[in-house]
């Protein structure tokens, strides 16, 4: 299976600043096998950046999306509008459930919208710190699995991706602390183990799991072993070319 490197670049950079350093990543990465780097600036950049982009060495990906492919839903964009200029999309990011308050029923909407146009959904999971504290990890990440994925039809599932992001180990988050690789091993397991209950051996097996959460050049290539974990999804890091450079490297000899 592949290695994912995924950027959240969140609300940074204006459009030419985007582009600046889009310019910077192209530079210095290198296409590689069995590793798919991605970056999701946010909207308004992705129609400038899908022409500069080089797609043999990076994707692009949005941050969200509307469920609904067309009509009255002032502000949204919708994910058939970003056809032909991204390949992936964030669904379900923790800042999107907790700080926008988006429904289970919403993502799970913009996870079938993806799929129905043929971009690849980061369906991203995670416990908060109050639910891992009341020992509710276990439930939180079947619910979020089971409810986001609902509308997929079981030959679909292979065109998705799950991110766990424990919401605790953001680095944006107050008082967040980078989680240890048993507590992400323990998660992974938690993810694997509903995959193959619900849809098989072979979904278990096909679906890339990222982790997600104060990921940096000196935890990555811990994570990146892990067993069941396929890539990173990065938040700040990202936005710092030499720290994402780094550990696109370090992804780069764990995947080869
Ligand atoms: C994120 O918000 O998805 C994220 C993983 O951020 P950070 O890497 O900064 O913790």
């Amino acid at each position: 299976m592949k290695t994912y490197i995924v950027g959240n670049w969140k609300m940074n950079f204006t459009v030419g600043d985007a582009s600046v350093y889009l310019h910077k990543l192209l530079k210095r990465i290198k296409p590689a096998r069995n590793l798919q780097v991605a970056i999701a600036p946010s909207t308004i950049a992705l129609q400038p950046l899908s022409l500069q982009i080089d797609r043999k060495k990076l994707k692009l990906a949005a941050q969200n999306c509307c469920g609904k492919d067309y009509g009255a839903y002032t502000g949204e964009t919708a994910i058939s509008q970003l056809r032909g200029m991204v390949d992936y999309c964030i669904v379900g990011h923790s800042e999107r459930r907790y700080v926008f308050n988006e429904t289970d029923q919403q993502i799970r909407e913009k996870v079938a919208a993806c799929v129905r146009n043929n971009i690849t959904p980061i369906l991203c999971i995670g416990e908060t710190e109050s639910e891992r504290t009341f020992g509710e990890t276990r439930d939180v990440l079947r619910d979020q699995l089971s409810s986001g994925l609902k509308d997929v039809s079981r030959e679909d599932l292979e065109k998705c991706i799950i991110a766990y992001e424990p919401v605790w180990a953001i680095s944006s988050v107050k008082g967040a602390r980078p989680a240890t690789p048993d507590d992400i091993a323990n998660s992974i397991k938690i993810i694997r183990e509903f995959l193959r209950e619900m849809y098989g051996k072979t979904i278990e097996e096909k679906m890339p799991v990222l982790f997600g959460g104060s990921v940096n050049p000196s935890n990555a290539g811990a994570y990146l072993t892990i067993p069941g974990v396929n890539g990173l999804l990065i938040g700040g890091a990202s936005l710092i070319a030499d720290q994402f450079d780094d550990i696109i490297e370090t992804a780069k000899k764990v995947a080869s």
